[in-house]
C-alpha cells in the first residue's frame, strides 16, 4: 500500500501527459512557453481570483509575497505553531520575525483568539511592528477566515494565505487561494495538485501586486528580461511542469477531490469514537492533503505508527516538532506563548494513507488493524 500513490494516478493520466509532455519536448520552449500563460488562466478561473503568478516552488511563493509587501528585520509575522516550516522559513528569509500562534485542537488551524493575544503581546512589548498574518490550510482545510480577517483588520495586517496544502478547498462556494490579500500554493507532487517536480504560484486580486509579482519571479525585471528595476529571484515554473499541470488540474476537478472526500467520509465514519477523527467545519470542504488522526497520548501513536507499519500499512507524523521548537528559530527571539495545543498534536497526530485512487479494500484494512491495534489497548 501506497500513502499517497502517484503511480496510479501517472497510469490514469498516462496517455495525456505523455502528450503534453512530447509537445513540449518538440517546441523546446522549456522556459515561459505557451502552457505557463495557458495553466496560469486555468488556475485564476478555478480559484475565482483575477491573477495567479507561478513560480519555482510553494516556498518562493510565500517568499515573493512577502517581498511585494516589503516585510523586512523589525516586523512581525504571524505564524501557526502547528504547520510546515516553510511557513515560518519565509519570514524569516526576507528578516522579518515569526511569532507563533498556537491552532485548534478539532481542525488543526490557527486559533483566532491566540492570535489576537500574540498581536496584543508584541504590540506592548514595542519591538516589533506587527505586519502579515500567515494562516495555513492545514491538511486541506481551509482555516476559519471570517474569524481570523476580524482580527487581521482590527490591527490593521495583510492576510497572506498558505493554501500548500488547501488547493482544491473551500469554503461555501469561495475557493481555497482567494481568502488572502494574497494566497500561494505549492505543486510538491505529494499536495492536493502535484506537478512531477517543484512548483508553486501566488494569487491575488491585486493588478499592481500581479506585476510586482511578475517582476520579482523574473531578476525584478522592467520592460524586458535585461532591465532590472529592482532585486529579484529567479523563480519560474517550468514548461514540462505546466503542461502536465494542465491535465492534472482537469482529474482534480472532475472527480479526484470528490473521491479524496468519499475516502475521508468513510474513515471518519468507521473511526469516529475509537480514535479523534478531523473535523471539517460547517459549510467548508477539505481537499485532504492529509487525513490526520489523534490517539490519547504519545505512546499509543508511536504504537499505532509502528503497529501499522509492520502490517505494510504507511502512515506519516505531521508534524513532530512545534515550530517554535524548531533549532532554526532559536536564534532568533521568536515570542513563545503558551502553544499548549501545539505540543499535544505534535505528540497525537498520525497521517493515514489516503488518495484518490485508493481501492475500498485498502481503506477497509487501514480501519480494521487501526480499530485491532486501539481495541487491544483498552
Ligand atoms: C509544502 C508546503 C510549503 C512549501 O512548498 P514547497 O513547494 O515544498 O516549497 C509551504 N507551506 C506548507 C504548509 C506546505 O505544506
Amino acid at each position: 500500500m501506497q500513502f499517497r500513490d502517484l503511480q496510479r494516478q501517472y497510469q490514469m493520466l498516462k496517455s495525456e501527459v505523455d502528450q503534453e509532455i512530447r509537445e513540449v519536448l518538440v517546441e523546446t520552449n522549456f522556459i515561459s512557453g505557451k502552457q505557463v500563460s495557458e495553466l496560469e488562466e486555468a488556475l485564476a478561473a478555478y480559484v475565482g481570483v483575477k491573477h495567479c503568478i507561478t513560480c519555482g516552488n510553494g516556498t518562493d511563493a510565500l517568499v515573493l509575497a512577502l517581498m511585494v509587501w516589503e516585510i523586512q528585520a523589525g516586523d512581525a509575522v504571524f505564524v501557526p505553531d502547528f504547520t510546515f516550516f516553510a511557513s515560518g522559513e519565509a519570514p524569516a528569509s526576507v528578516g522579518a520575525t515569526p511569532v507563533f500562534v498556537d491552532v485548534e485542537e478539532d481542525t488543526f488551524n490557527m486559533s483566532a483568539a491566540s492570535l489576537e493575544k500574540a498581536i496584543l503581546k508584541v504590540t506592548k512589548e514595542g519591538k516589533l511592528t506587527p505586519k502579515v498574518v500567515i494562516a495555513v490550510d492545514l491538511f486541506g482545510q481551509p482555516a476559519a477566515y471570517a474569524e481570523i480577517r476580524k482580527v487581521a483588520e482590527k490591527y490593521g495586517l495583510w492576510i497572506l494565505e498558505d493554501g500548500a496544502q488547501g488547493f482544491g478547498g473551500r469554503i461555501g462556494e469561495k475557493m481555497a487561494c482567494s481568502f488572502g490579500d494574497i494566497s500561494t500554493t505549492s505543486f510538491f507532487p505529494a499536495k492536493p495538485l502535484g506537478c512531477y517536480g517543484d512548483g508553486g504560484a501566488v494569487f491575488t486580486d491585486r493588478e499592481d501586486w500581479a506585476a510586482l509579482l511578475k517582476s520579482y519571479r523574473i531578476h525584478g525585471k522592467g520592460d524586458d528580461k535585461y532591465d532590472n528595476v529592482r532585486i529579484g529571484v529567479n523563480s519560474r515554473l517550468d514548461t514540462i511542469q505546466a503542461a502536465i499541470l494542465k491535465v492534472k488540474l482537469k482529474a482534480l476537478k472532475s472527480y479526484e477531490l470528490e473521491d479524496m472526500d468519499r475516502i475521508a467520509g468513510r474513515y471518519t465514519e468507521a473511526l469516529d469514537g475509537i480514535v479523534k477523527v478531523p473535523r471539517v467545519n460547517k459549510g467548508f470542504f477539505s481537499s485532504w492533503a492529509q487525513y490526520s488522526i489523534l490517539l490519547k497520548n504519545k505512546e499509543e501513536r508511536d504504537g499505532l505508527h509502528v503497529y501499522l507499519d509492520r502490517q505494510g500499512i504507511p502512515t506519516a507524523v505531521y508534524y513532530p516538532r512545534p515550530m517554535s521548537r524548531q533549532k532554526a528559530f532559536q536564534r532568533m527571539d521568536c515570542r513563545k506563548t503558551g502553544l499548549r495545543v501545539t505540543e499535544s498534536l505534535c505528540q497525537r497526530v498520525l497521517a493515514l494513507p489516503i488518495h484518490p485512487y485508493m481501492e475500498e479494500e485498502e481503506q477497509d484494512e487501514v480501519i480494521s488493524k487501526i480499530k485491532e491495534y486501539v481495541t487491544a489497548l483498552r
